[in-house]
């Protein structure tokens, strides 16, 4: 035995991962629609909600599931936790080393939007 408990905390991480990643998502898309110069107030109030709702929700989310200790943009060296050393990772699968890349195409899809609606 010994294995389902570090099984459970990557498992666990990779969701709180994902998570992070969607709400980061979306505040980037909408400032990225802001940025590009399409501007209405109901898009500015949803950059505002979508940033400051994906800061709050970080600091709820984003803690280690082991010891439930803040990870902030550090928090984790090598795949594991600063503070307990747990892995949080394991880089095998395809998928979780190019997570980053839905937030980068959200960012793209934001951008798109706002063009195609603003060239009307
Ligand atoms: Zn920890």
């Amino acid at each position: 035995m010994g294995g389902s408990h570090e099984d459970w905390v990557i498992t666990e991480f990779r969701a709180r991962e994902q998570r992070q990643n969607v709400a980061t998502g979306v505040t980037l898309a909408s400032l990225a629609g802001l940025a590009s110069g399409f501007f209405t107030e109901g898009l500015a109030l949803m950059a505002v909600i979508a940033t400051v709702g994906s800061i709050l929700f970080g600091f709820s989310n984003w803690s280690c599931p082991s010891c439930s200790k803040h990870l902030g943009k550090n928090g984790v060296r090598d795949g594991c936790c600063y503070s307990c050393g747990v892995r949080l990772k394991d880089d095998s699968s395809w998928m979780e080393r190019h997570w980053h890349l839905g937030p980068a195409l959200l960012l793209l899809a934001g951008v798109i939007v706002a063009l195609l609606i603003r060239s009307r």
